[in-house]
């Protein structure tokens, strides 16, 4: 069975219907992409995977590593193996980076991690991110750049090494630096039996990833699927155009 399979998945937001009917199916080791115009529905669908109360799942099925989760909570579907990372990180005063990843891995697994082990651990991957040392003792997200917040977030996929990544992409705000970063850290992250779902504007991001498949959210569907060949198809010609080529606006 798939990693991620979503069945005619419809969803709404404030009694509203967002996603109507959605199909797709993410495979082992697998980078798939989601595009689509602003507002259409991307960070709904990945709230949905993730059981973000706010979004309602009317019907359909949401299976991982052919489990159903569909009725389960978000807490419940982290330890089943989903992250979602979100567009705008919180700050955390009080609480420090290590602090907080080594409560989610505790949470997670259900114990507590071994300090020594954990420790280690998270040296050599912020030494892996080109992170300063010192950011572990520092409050989460606290006065963090743009580009820091973004290490902050693959910082955990590579600690808490979930099944499922969810990744919900800002299209601003990231330099050559934080690009190189995050590319480099999906590509540590990546493995033959983990499953990658990324939303993002920013092709440049893409450039240095496998992806596998594309898919183009419309109309609270899925307009259209493709190869990579569809980002800088989309990138230098728009939605509109891709979608009256696909026959998909009559
Ligand atoms: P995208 O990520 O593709 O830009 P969203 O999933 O954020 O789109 O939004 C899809 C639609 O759902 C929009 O009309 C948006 O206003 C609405 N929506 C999304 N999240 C919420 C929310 N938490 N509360 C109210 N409306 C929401
Ligand atoms: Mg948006
Ligand atoms: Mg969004």
């Amino acid at each position: 069975h798939a990693l991620l399979e979503i069945k005619d998945l419809t969803v709404s937001v404030e009694d509203k219907i967002i996603l109507n009917g959605i199909n797709l199916t993410i495979g082992s080791g697998e980078l798939h992409v989601l595009m689509g115009p602003n507002g259409t529905g991307k960070s709904t669908l990945v709230s949905a995977i993730m059981g973000d109360p706010r979004y309602q799942i009317e019907s359909g099925q949401i299976l991982l590593d052919g489990k159903d989760i569909t009725e389960m909570k978000a807490d419940e579907r982290a330890r089943a193996g989903v992250f979602l990372s979100f567009q705008a990180p919180e700050e955390i005063p009080g609480v420090t980076l290590e602090d907080f990843l080594r409560t989610a891995k505790g949470s997670l697994e259900k114990r507590p991690p071994k300090i020594l082990q954990f420790k280690k651990e998270l040296k050599e991957q912020m030494k892996a991110l080109d992170m300063d040392p010192s950011y572990a003792e520092r409050y989460l997200n606290v006065g963090f750049s743009g580009g820091e917040k973004k290490k902050t977030e693959i910082l955990q996929l590579l600690m808490l090494q979930p099944k499922l990544a969810l990744l919900d992409e800002t299209d601003s705000g990231l330099d050559v630096d934080a690009v190189r970063t995050v590319t480099k850290g999906i590509r540590a992250f990546k493995n033959r039996k983990n499953g990658l779902f990324i939303i993002t504007h920013n092709a440049s991001i893409l450039e240095g990833l496998d992806v596998d498949v594309v898919h183009v959210l419309e109309g609270g569907k899925i307009a259209y699927t493709g190869g990579r060949e569809l980002i800088s198809k989309i990138t230098q010609q728009g939605f509109g155009v891709l979608g009256k080529e696909a026959g998909f606006y009559e």
